[in-house]
């Protein structure tokens, strides 16, 4: 186990403007360490005083990023698992309010004997003692830790505070600050202006941090003069000023920093001598196959209700990267508002012109329920492989419900408390929760899976285990007459009382899924059901699945038999 004294930190913070992507360079700097052979974990420090983002609008915030161990965490960590495959946990993520949370907990404890409780040195402590936690109890050589915000902020300025204080006792070679900045270019000028560079880092200053290496988000490429006017400016070798102009996808900033030998400058600087060349082969042609795919592109249609937003569905529309990727497919992705279908004027074939696949998106709350729900009775009825998330498959068993079982209005009592046919309903151990923060039925559960599924089909195995951010599930009442009516319940928890995966036979691909796939996709390790669904969606986009209503269904092996117990 490391010591926390041979743990080297590196602190990523944001300077001129936000959004400039201090998660994807933090993510792609942990990615060039780890193929270097270093042990790599991060985390992410949110400024805010919500105690985690579960009770954020994804309006606000974006997606909800869950863990195994069931913590709601912020986006960031979704790029980190993508890029790292690695997981990460409730530690991987400290707000301001879990800080303040713990502090006030001791005052009331009275840990603090008699004390004034303050921000310094109490709030600042408390940072410290958490960033010392998950560096004292992780086997890892270098743990990242991004700071949300940009700097200026108030909000953001305990974390800088206690980031300075570490730095002072653990020495310079164990922490290091890099300073992710922007370089506009003024087109009347022709010119990248350095200027905001040199201020956000000034700024920095004042927070008494000298950062060690820059990052220089930019339109165009940074040409050496400017690097060095950069580093004279703000006091750093102009060996550390990296560039890292806008590219294609996010999948290229390792490529970009790699030629801009970030990496090497991290670890000259933290004393990490010992170290082999990496192999980014695999991530080069996974690149290559992003933007230039064989196969050409398909489309398809994300139902959901946030489709303005597309960071409330930043995990799977990565996920749809992923699968492309393996299917030698661009997938563009194209938003279906649900609420649109509301209108009975809504003409839904010519909303699926062009879509070869259908997606119903997770969510909460009844806006564009009856939209989404007509959405998966037009890809039920016309074959067109669907795919439900979460809220997706709750709308796909409604649907069901209501057109092949013949109860009328069924409906999930999320939406309507007295519904005759409550085919979605809360779970038992929702009923008595009052409170709303982190008590849904959260991280990673088991699942079996049945034979000859379709479900069984693309994981290649019979128990998976997959993560969850849910109140409501399917009601055992209605399983019987709809196993008669020709839905498949494909996937149950191991005793079988809970329902995790719908499907259907006579339909090209037909799946929905109580959790949520899209958090474990990888790009070294595409998620079976998107690519399964992309792969379906590519046949159809060729026409060869139409047709084909009777899928036929894998044979086990006897071993696979075994194992299934
Ligand atoms: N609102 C539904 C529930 O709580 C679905 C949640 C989701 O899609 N994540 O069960």
């Amino acid at each position: 186990m490391a010591r926390p004294k041979n743990v080297k930190h590196i602190f990523v913070t944001g300077g001129v403007i936000s959004s400039l992507g201090k998660g994807i360079l933090s993510a792609s700097l942990g990615l060039l360490l780890k193929s270097r052979g270093l042990r790599v974990a991060i985390q992410k420090y949110d400024p805010y005083i919500n105690v985690d983002p579960g009770t954020m609008s994804p309006y606000q915030h974006g997606e909800v990023y869950v863990t195994d161990d069931g913590a709601e965490t912020d986006l960031d960590l979704g790029h980190y698992e993508r890029f790292l495959d690695e997981p990460t946990s409730q530690a991987c993520n400290l707000t301001m309010g879990r800080v303040y949370k713990s502090v006030i907990d001791k005052e009331r404890r009275g840990e603090y004997l008699g004390g004034t409780v303050q921000v310094v040195p109490h709030v600042i402590d408390e940072i410290k003692e958490k960033m010392g936690d998950l560096a004292k109890n992780g086997s890892f050589d270098v743990l990242i830790t991004e700071i949300g915000g940009t700097i200026g902020d108030i909000e953001s300025l305990p974390f800088l505070e206690a980031m300075r204080q570490l730095k002072l006792e653990l020495g310079e070679h164990n922490l290091l600050n890099i300073h992710l900045t922007f370089v506009p270019y003024i087109k009347a000028a022709s010119e990248l202006k350095t200027k905001p560079t040199q201020h956000s880092v000034k700024m920095l200053l004042e927070t008494g941090i000298q950062p060690d290496i820059l990052v220089c988000r930019s339109e165009k490429p940074l040409s050496r003069e400017i690097k060095n006017k950069v580093g004279h400016f703000c006091n750093v070798h102009d060996l550390d000023v990296i560039g890292l102009n806008d590219c294609d996808t996010i999948y290229e900033v390792p490529l970009m920093l790699l030629k801009e030998q970030l990496d090497l400058r991290v670890m000259k600087k933290l004393g990490l001598k010992k170290f082999r060349e990496p192999n980014m082969e695999y991530w080069k042609n996974f690149c290559e196959k992003v933007k230039h795919p064989k196969d050409g592109e398909i489309t398809i249609g994300i139902c959901g209700k946030y489709t303005e937003y597309p960071d409330a569905y930043k995990s799977i529309i990565e996920s749809f990267i992923h699968a492309g990727a393996s299917n030698d497919v661009r997938v563009s992705v194209k938003m279906l508002r649900a609420e649109d279908a509301e209108d009975p004027k809504f003409d839904i074939s010519s909303a699926f012109k062009g879509i070869s696949g259908l997606l119903v998106a997770p969510g909460f709350g009844d806006r564009g329920i009856e939209g989404k729900v007509r959405f998966v009775q037009y890809a039920r009825e016309n074959n067109i492989p669907f795919f439900g998330i979460c809220l997706g498959m709750q709308c796909a068993t409604i649907e069901f419900a209501r057109n092949i079982c013949d109860l009328p209005d069924a409906n999930s009592t999320e939406f309507n408390k007295r519904a005759r046919f409550p085919v979605i309903d809360l779970m038992e151990h929702q009923k008595k929760v009052k409170e709303k923060g982190g008590t849904m039925r959260l991280g990673s559960y088991p699942c079996i899976l049945k034979e000859g599924s379709r479900a069984h089909e693309v994981y290649g195995k019979f128990l998976i285990n997959e993560r969850h951010r849910h109140r409501y599930e399917f009601n055992n009442q209605f399983r019987k007459l709809f196993e008669e009516k020709g839905m498949i319940f494909s996937g149950t928890s191991p005793n079988g009382d809970l329902v995790e995966i719908v499907e259907l036979k006579n339909h090209c691909w037909f799946v929905a899924v109580q959790f949520h796939p899209e958090l474990k996709s990888r790009v070294q390790k595409v998620h079976p059901l998107f690519d399964g669904f992309v792969h379906a969606a590519k046949e159809f986009a060729q026409g060869k699945r139409q047709l084909s209503l009777e899928v036929e269904m894998p044979r086990l092996s006897s071993t696979e038999m075994e194992n299934a117990g």
